[in-house]
């Protein structure tokens, strides 16, 4: 049982903020900025480990769709961050992958 699959699945509740046959967009249940919003594959996908040549198509959609949301919450000229977190020491916690978009606020290191 995967969360993020639960939440595809609206197994588990969330605020969609974006939703298409192959992606997801939702807020962080944790923000870390004041735009913080997770952007997922539908499909599971482990990690950036497990991505395979067929998901260019839909790592491409996660960064446009993320460049969109940016817009619509007027971050985009402020500037945002994207992140993908893989494993233990790159501070994966959910093993589905995940895309973050975080802005708001001057973002540092
Ligand atoms: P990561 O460390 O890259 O695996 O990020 C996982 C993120 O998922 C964290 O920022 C959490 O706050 C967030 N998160 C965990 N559970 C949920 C949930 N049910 N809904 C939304 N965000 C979640
Ligand atoms: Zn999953």
């Amino acid at each position: 049982m995967c969360i993020f699959c639960n939440i595809v699945n609206k197994k588990s509740p969330s605020e969609i903020i974006y939703e298409d046959d192959e992606v997801l967009a939702f807020p962080d249940i944790n923000p870390s900025a004041p735009v913080h919003i997770l952007i997922i594959p539908k499909k599971h996908i482990t990690s950036v480990n497990e991505l395979k040549d067929e998901n260019q198509a839909v790592l491409g959609k996660m960064i446009l769709i993320a460049k969109k949301l940016a817009k619509e919450n007027k971050i985009d000229q402020s500037g945002y961050r994207l992140v993908i977190n893989c494993g233990k020491d790159g501070g994966q916690i959910i093993e589905h992958l995940h895309l973050h978009l975080l802005g708001g606020k001057e973002l540092k290191w």
